[in-house]
């Protein structure tokens, strides 16, 4: 500070002024010239100017000092880069707070000044996002497009991600005068000690928001829900991440965003189970049509089929529709359909059915070929024949596998 004017003439204050009117002077004055105030280009240089001038003419033995000896009789402390560097001063607001005993409730012109925040801006690449997308068996079968709505975090488009207020930018930090560093030296009987941190007040980017832009409060980000069109390949399956590059969280200005995954859950089919690349169908077919045989109209993916029962199908065998099952995700075809007939026993029957239900049965008796199909107790007694005669056995029997 080889030039500097002195304290009285840059608050504008005689040199008898009192305490009041000096303090009146810089309120006025600091709300002329702060940057968030005033567009001149040197607006940060008057502000220290005039708050250096402040602390010093609002202490008392300060001031006493520098009315006897001038510059030369204030302590370097308060200097205009130290004023702006010290500790206890963490930033305008921290310098208002500590001039004006804090509270600036009544102190609308600086409503901006609480605001000054430090910033990390150091570029870093945006965070990937994970999206859990619900899909149809259908939708996993034939492939869809399908739009999402992802909420993600993107730079703030007012101020382009820097958090600083429109035309204006980030200050070099007070505390560290933009180098990002803070030397602190210590005197001990040993020597002097010498010890370089990063500085706390910007985090060692060197750069502070003195006005923080209205949309995104200083921090550059905004959350933002976009809409992403999601391609679903033909034979997805639960837990299927698909990778959509670039649209997770965007990156601080200058480096990349992250990437979305989309992870796949395909809902419960109503008449479907899947198994791999097949689908498992129930078909309920009555007693006659197992006996006598067929056929069924089963239903597919693909629309319904026809379906020939043979004659004597048993309850619970399975019958494969070839290719009427999922598309295989990498390559080329597909799973089956499974079908799995299942004999529904007839309930409620009228006097008539009945009748004829007895007659069938008197007739399957006196038939010994037909215990296939026989009563009660022929299948009970084939039952515990294989459980313990040969394999002879126990293939005649229909219950055994
Ligand atoms: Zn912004
Ligand atoms: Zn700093």
């Amino acid at each position: 500070m080889s030039t500097q004017r002195d304290y009285y003439e840059i608050l504008g204050v005689p040199k008898d002024a009192s305490e009041s009117e000096i303090k009146k002077a810089y309120r006025k004055l600091a709300m002329k010239h702060h940057p968030d105030k005033s567009k001149e280009p040197d607006a940060e240089e008057k502000f220290k100017e005039i708050s250096e001038a402040y602390a010093v003419l609002s202490d008392k033995e300060k001031r006493a000092q520098y009315d006897q000896f001038g510059h030369a009789g204030i302590d370097s402390r308060y200097s205009t880069e130290d004023i702006f560097r010290t500790a206890d001063f963490g930033g305008f607001e921290d310098i208002l707070e500590h001039i004006f005993g804090g509270g600036f409730g009544g102190f609308g012109g600086f409503g901006g000044f609480g605001d000054q925040r430090s910033t990390h801006r150091r570029p870093t690449r945006g965070s990937d996002l994970r999206y859990d997308l619900e899909i149809t068996l259908e939708q996993a079968a034939f492939g869809d497009s399908v739009q999402i709505q992802v909420p993600r975090t993107i730079n703030c488009e007012a101020c382009n991600g820097t958090g600083a207020k429109a035309g204006t930018s980030p200050i070099n930090c007070s505390k560290c005068n933009g180098t990002g560093q803070v030397t602190h030296s210590r005197n001990t009987p040993f020597g002097r000690f010498m010890t370089t941190t990063t500085c706390d007040q910007c985090h060692g980017t060197g750069k502070v928001i003195a006005s923080p832009c209205p949309e995104c409060h200083g921090s550059g980000k905004v959350r933002k829900t976009k809409k992403i069109a999601v391609k679903i390949p033909k034979g997805a399956d639960t837990g299927l991440r698909l990778k959509v590059a670039g649209e997770g969280e965007e990156g601080s200005p200058g480096a990349p965003s992250g990437d979305l995954y989309v992870v796949l859950h395909v809902k419960p089919h109503d008449m479907f189970e899947r198994i791999g690349d097949d689908i498992l169908f129930e078909q309920p077919i009555s007693f006659a049509q197992a006996a006598l045989g067929g056929s069924v109209e089963v239903p597919t993916l693909y629309g319904k089929v026809r379906m020939n029962i043979k004659p004597g199908t048993q309850t619970h065998s399975i019958m494969r529709l070839k290719g009427k099952g999922m598309p295989h995700l990498h390559g080329h075809g597909q799973g089956d359909q499974l079908v799995k007939v299942v004999v529904k026993t007839p309930t409620n029957l009228t006097k008539e059915q009945k009748k004829a239900l007895m007659e069938f049965d008197r007739l399957c008796r006196g038939n010994e070929d037909s215990n296939k199909g026989g009563s009660v107790f022929d299948k009970f007694k084939g039952t515990f024949e294989s459980l313990f005669l040969d394999d002879k056995a126990s293939k005649s029997n229909p219950l055994a596998e």
